[in-house]
């Protein structure tokens, strides 16, 4: 592990949702009202994918396409996060798939959505929901993708750029492995270093690939 020091953030430390099974906390966040975010989005978008999971994935907050569906990841980053899993030999339905805030946050122009980056206050109050989702599936791991869920989960200490590819340790008995948002991916204009940067984040991927109790899940892939 990079550190023995423990960086917490709301999510490792903060109040948490009541609620012995996924669905039972989904439903309680269907009606949740403890920011603003809830008003203008279409609906919660709660985690999904196995309750055994012994890794989950943690992103920033439901994208247009998100909010639309009710599901995470299914627009263009979770596009590229599918190929940069099945690149690093993940099967995406062995993990738990999730976001550090479950509402849409966006400016109109127009009639497009624009992604608007949800602030510190709504990231402590929705850390709520991901402590709940973590207690219950239980992980042997938990990727922080982006500055958003490190920031839920470790606190404003740890940094993305400083810390990408390191493994924190936390007292809840999982570490938390720093890596960068898909959606970093699709915002780098010059081809050869969206490549170079996609490497990478295969790479800090594959990090996680010990920590499923049978090792590398898809055959043919994987370090
Ligand atoms: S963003 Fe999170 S805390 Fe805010 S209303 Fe939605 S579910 Fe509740």
């Amino acid at each position: 592990m990079s550190s023995s020091i423990f960086h917490r953030g709301p999510a490792l430390a903060g109040p948490q949702a009541d609620g012995e099974t996924l669905e039972s906390v989904h439903q309680l966040a269907t009606a949740c009202e403890r920011c603003d975010l809830y008003r203008n989005a279409t609906q919660v978008v709660f985690g999904e994918g196995s309750p055994n999971a012994s890794v989950i994935l943690v992103g920033e907050q439901p994208g247009d396409k998100e909010d639309l569906a009710g599901r995470p990841f299914v627009g263009p980053a979770g596009h590229k996060l599918d190929i940069c899993l099945a690149e690093a030999g993940i099967d995406r339905s062995q993990c738990y798939l999730t976001n550090a805030v479950k509402h849409f946050k966006f400016e109109e122009r127009g009639k497009r959505r624009l992604h608007a980056k949800p602030n510190s206050g709504e990231i402590q109050r929705c850390a709520y929901w991901l402590a709940a989702e973590i207690r219950i599936v239980k992980p042997r791991l938990v990727v922080a993708m982006g500055a958003t869920a490190l920031a839920s989960l470790l606190g404003r200490n740890v940094r993305v750029t400083r810390d990408r590819g390191k493994l924190f340790a936390t007292p809840l008995g999982f570490p938390v492995l720093v890596t960068v948002h898909p959606s970093f991916l699709l915002r780098l204009p010059d081809p050869e270093e969206a490549a170079r940067e996609q490497a990478r984040f295969v790479d800090d991927l594959r990090k996680a690939l010990p920590f499923f109790p049978a090792g590398p899940v898809l055959e043919g892939t994987g370090s």
